[in-house]
């Protein structure tokens, strides 16, 4: 079979032969090798005069998928097309080296600025992916390019290389093509994989802790409910807040069995007020996306009412419109079970992200958590007074409740007395505090 070199420059449609991998040197010469020798002498002559370099490692993204189904030679044929379709798009003729199949390696020297850096990323990504012939099989060849910056990132060919391959690896199935790594995002991945650690240990040594927020009706000042808010407890007694971790958490399912203990903790600590005679009609609790996903959180929540004596509608979850993003159907059967069950729904942070007054029409929901960063403008912008406005008044006429989140000085809770809003949530009123303070601050209300 004769197997001829054919490049379409416009439709990068090639047939290669696989020989083709090392003799018609695309760029510079291609030398085999881990960082090998050619790298190495790249980044040491851009060291020794003061330069700065890039050292860019690219792949052909699912290499090893496309080797595994169409075999070796593939594999091979399709290495040179790609490096062919690069001839001519760099600046110089740097040198490629081929680090591992499908991996090569190439040292941007004099790049110093993000621009420049991302001007010759982007020329290769648009010059190597696109759709190509292959031995006769037409497949769509995507480049991605891992990026550490010499001497900004490191002054040490081997670390450059290990970083570069870490920015590859966090490229992922995600849809970007590029991107770098430094050892700022070093120190952050050490420091996530402790948490992850800490996380663990601390859910085994029961020092998770739940705070809780009261809200309070607007017009009576009557405690209406009470917002669970988690914290790590590290061994030296220091909190960490939940920000630092709960993104962890949903990122690596965590949160899942975190979520049973605060569930089970927070119905727990309901139950032994209602025991103490205090009166708080409900609890509510932050569920993050994730946790909606898991088909057993509807029956883990009624154990953990059944267990404190509770009824589910004394539960009120708190869901961000991250949630109904989702429009998985496991999410919208989990909310419509939950809400069959009695527990009652709300949207947090409404206004924040990717708001949709669509969401407010959603039929499971029971109230509107109206997000803090509209508070804090009232008063100041009288646009945002009138949003705010209109928003108790929407919520009044579809029948679902509206908390104020972030109320934190007296002139915003006057505000919302004024416009008639249901309920108040903020630092003006009460932080979020350990249950026994929370204890005091009832035993004081049901005294005034
Ligand atoms: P969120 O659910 O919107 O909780 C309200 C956050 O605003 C809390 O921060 C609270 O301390 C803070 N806050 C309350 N009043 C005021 C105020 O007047 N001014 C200001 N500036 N802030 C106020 P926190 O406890 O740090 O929680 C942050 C976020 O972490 C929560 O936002 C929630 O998204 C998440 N989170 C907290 N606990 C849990 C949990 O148990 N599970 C899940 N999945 N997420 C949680
Ligand atoms: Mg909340
Ligand atoms: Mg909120």
């Amino acid at each position: 079979m004769s197997r001829e070199h054919k490049i379409s420059q416009d439709g990068k449609v090639v047939h290669l032969d696989p020989r083709g991998a090392t003799s018609p040197q695309p760029t510079g010469p291609v030398t085999d090798g881990e960082l090998g020798t050619t790298l190495c002498r790249e980044l040491l002559a851009a060291r020794s005069v003061g330069q700065s370099a890039q050292l860019l490692v690219f792949r052909i993204s699912n290499f090893e998928l496309l080797v595994d189904t169409f075999g070796q030679d593939f594999g091979s044929t399709a290495e040179a097309a790609l490096l062919a379709q690069l001839r001519g798009l760099l600046r110089r003729r740097e040198p490629v080296q081929r680090i591992q199949p499908g991996e090569f390696g190439i040292v941007g020297r004099g790049i110093r600025s993000e621009p420049a850096l991302k001007a010759m990323t982007d020329r290769m990504i648009e010059g190597g992916t696109g759709h190509y012939e292959i031995d006769g099989v037409p497949c769509r060849l995507k480049l991605e390019i891992g990026a550490a910056a010499c001497p900004a990132d490191s002054d040490e060919p081997e670390e450059l290389l290990h970083f570069a391959r870490f920015a590859l690896r966090e490229l992922g199935d995600g849809p970007d093509s590029c991107r770098s790594f430094s050892r700022d995002d070093l120190a952050r991945r050490k420091a996530m994989f402790r948490m992850e650690a800490e996380m663990e240990k601390a859910l085994e040594e029961r020092r998770f802790v739940l705070q809780y927020q009261p809200q309070f009706s607007v017009s009576s000042g009557a405690v209406t409910g009470m917002e669970a808010l988690v914290r790590l407890q590290r061994s030296d007694g220091s909190r960490i807040a939940p920000n630092e971790f709960i993104p962890l958490a949903e990122d690596n399912g965590f949160i899942i069995r975190l979520g049973y203990w605060i569930i089970g903790e927070a119905c727990q600590q309901l139950a032994r007020w209602r025991r103490a005679g205090l009166a708080v009609p409900r609890i509510s609790l932050n569920v993050s996306p994730r946790q909606l996903q898991d088909p057993d959180l509807v029956t883990v929540t009624e154990a953990a009412v059944a267990d404190a004596g509770l009824l589910m509608s004394d539960l009120e979850f708190e869901i961000t419109e991250r949630c109904m993003l989702e429009e998985s159907q496991r999410v919208n059967d989990t909310l419509a079970s939950l809400r069959h069950a009695g527990v009652r729904l709300a949207i947090d942070d409404f206004g924040t992200g990717y708001s949709s007054f669509a969401y407010l029409a959603w039929q499971p929901l029971d109230m509107v958590k109206l997000d803090r960063s509209f508070l804090a403008r009232v008063g100041t912008d009288h646009r945002t007074d009138a949003v705010v406005q209109g928003m108790v008044a929407m919520a009044q006429e579809l029948g679902l409740g509206l908390v104020a989140e972030g109320v934190e000085n007296e002139q915003q809770a006057e505000f919302l007395r004024r416009i008639g809003c249901d309920v108040a949530q903020g630092f003006a009123l009460a932080h979020p505090q350990d249950p026994e303070a929370i204890t005091q601050l009832l035993i004081a209300a049901a005294c005034a």
